[in-house]
């Protein structure tokens, strides 16, 4: 397990990390030496953006006076617990879009400056494409409305505490059709996650239900 602090903030980077990481950036396919250059570039690029995401979360969560702030990366990304944290839900809002914002933006940054041919070629190339491509997509999906991704829980905040069942019932939709596209396009590790979030919208949806008489 790696730990260290950054700008203050604990960070721990879980083993699961890594390996989805790898994965994703085509560990299996690995068969001879100079694969290997490929993959590891990939999940330094995934690792880089994912913490900065995390950062983004962390740094508005200290904006609003949150003083006990920890990050971790997992297998599934990654967090920013925010510990005693009493945030309004205008506060929520900002700190749940302040993770994918800052990725975005620093993905598009790294977009311009590889459009400008600054970035000398060969794996330092390889390196900024991978970190846009994993920035600008790991932001848009964690944009999607689906509980409890940062869209999911701004849509919440959106739409407060009273309308919880719309929530879920916007999660589940949502889920459902971009998990679907995403089956029909190839892209299954995203879809299954998105499976698993409808799954667990559902059994909260239900459980709500079950409580409250409807
Ligand atoms: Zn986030």
């Amino acid at each position: 397990m790696l730990r260290f602090r950054l700008f203050g903030f604990p960070v721990t980077v879980e083993p699961w990390h890594w390996a989805i990481l790898a994965f994703i950036g085509g560990g299996l396919r690995i068969r001879e030496k100079e694969d290997l250059l490929p993959v590891i570039l990939f999940m330094v690029a995934g690792f880089v953006s994912i913490l900065i995401h995390e950062l983004g979360h962390a740094f508005m969560s200290r904006l609003f006076g949150c003083r006990h702030v920890a990050i971790v990366l997992h297998g599934t990304g990654g967090m920013a617990i925010s510990q005693g944290a009493r945030f309004n839900r205008g506060q929520d809002i900002l700190v749940s879009a302040a993770g994918p914002g800052l990725q975005a933006f620093c993905g598009g940054v790294a977009l311009v400056l590889l459009l400008s041919g600054i970035i000398p070629g060969g794996p330092a190339t390889n390196l900024v494409s991978h970190f846009v491509w994993v920035s600008l997509i790991w932001a848009l999906i964690n944009l999607i409305p689906v509980y409890p991704l940062d869209g999911g829980q701004i849509l919440q905040n959106i739409l407060g505490p009273r309308r919880i069942q719309l929530t879920l019932a916007i999660s589940i939709v949502a889920a459902v059709i971009i998990g679907g596209w995403l089956v029909l396009n190839g892209y299954y590790l995203f879809a299954i996650f998105l499976g698993f979030f409808t799954w667990q919208n559902y059994k909260m949806l239900s459980q709500l239900g079950a409580n409250r008489g409807w």
